[in-house]
């Protein structure tokens, strides 16, 4: 028996979000007392595999090919079904991304296993198998009892964070025959940003809203930015009234964030807002008003005005550098 992680790169590294799901299927398998195998598709250094030992996995199934350098779903979901069965996984555990949210229910669907997505915590197995997801966009929490022989669980963000544990692991080429079906989806074309860090993959973010009164004044807060090295955001309003591009707009109607530390700078953090962002690590509130929602919310908060908070936050920032 063990338990198979599926892993993904950005292009040249593997995400911090696969880590914490290969730490994830590490903790399962020695509560099953399996095996962690990690499936990996796609061109990753083998430096990289090898470390994932590091981890917890004892051994890495690696699939290469064109076909699984196009982020096509199908081929992804074919290449983790052939990874199952030679890895004889009882649980299937998948980090949080676009091209998993697309491909997991085929995945299930190929195992005939249940699938659960959004999972926050490791499984109880005292009696079953039961695993808590969340829901209503981290409002509340459902427990979920899995009762088929293969089980696929995908993480919420920010769910579980690895720590290295030391070792490496064995890295195996894994040949995956795909029919033409697995190959009718597929990324044609993939156009970044330039010069901006991606909003989702930030580790840090720091979102402006109406209290910034307008697009003027936005340098204050571009400046804490690039002092911290963080992605940008804002609230609706602001993308709404064009202060900011509408691919900065973070909520529940906008983009999901959930960095490691989130700064909301004059938000008021009306629910919509705090849809987006209840998954940070660490959520930071620069507000004059007291009784601003978003203090709430927050782990910390400074009461203030946030033209004079933000540039001394940037000097103090610089000077960690
Ligand atoms: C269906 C629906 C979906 C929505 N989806 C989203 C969404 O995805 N994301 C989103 O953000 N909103 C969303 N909204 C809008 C949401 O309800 C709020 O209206 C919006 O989040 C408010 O934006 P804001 O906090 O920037 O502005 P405001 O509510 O105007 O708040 C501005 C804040 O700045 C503070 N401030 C003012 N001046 C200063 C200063 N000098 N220094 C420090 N603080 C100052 C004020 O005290 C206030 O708290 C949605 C609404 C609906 C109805």
């Amino acid at each position: 028996m063990s338990v198979l992680i599926y892993v993904e790169s950005n292009g040249s590294e593997i995400k911090k979000s696969s880590m914490d799901a290969v730490a994830y299927g590490t903790q399962v398998a020695s509560k099953l007392g399996g095996s962690a195998i990690v499936v990996a598709i796609g061109n990753i250094p083998q430096e990289q595999l090898t470390a994932l030992g590091n981890f917890g996995a004892s051994k890495v199934l690696h699939v290469t090919g064109d076909a699984f350098n196009q982020n096509a779903p199908l081929a992804s979901a074919a290449a983790v079904v052939e990874a199952a069965k030679k890895a004889g996984a009882k649980v299937i555990v998948l980090p949080k991304s676009t091209l998993v949210d697309s491909f997991a229910p085929k995945l299930a669907s190929q195992l005939k296993a249940g699938v659960v997505t959004n999972v926050t915590e490791l499984p109880d197995t005292s009696a079953g198998f039961q695993v808590k997801r969340s829901i209503f966009t981290g409002k509340a929490f459902a427990t979920v009892s899995i009762n088929t022989d293969i089980k696929v669980i995908t993480l919420a963000k920010n769910a579980y964070q690895g720590t290295e544990t030391g070792g490496t692991a064995a890295v195996e080429a894994l040949s995956v025959s795909l029919t033409d079906a697995d190959t009718k989806v597929k990324t044609t074309n993939v156009e970044k940003m330039s010069g901006e860090l991606l909003l989702t993959e930030a580790e840090i973010v720091v979102s402006g809203g109406r209290g910034l009164k307008g697009p003027e004044n936005w340098g204050v807060l571009l400046d804490l930015a690039k002092a911290l090295g963080a992605a940008t955001g804002c609230s609706k309003p602001v993308s709404d009234m064009d202060w900011r591009p509408h691919h900065e707009h973070v909520g529940q109607t906008g983009v999901k964030v959930a960095p490691n530390l989130y700064i909301a700078v004059g938000i008021s953090g009306a629910i919509q807002h705090l849809a987006g962002v209840n998954s940070s690590k660490c959520i930071v509130v620069i507000n004059k008003d007291p009784e601003a929602p978003f203090f709430k919310a927050a782990d910390y908060g400074i009461v203030g005005d946030l033209f004079e908070v933000l540039p001394k936050l940037t000097e103090a920032a610089k000077l960690l550098k």
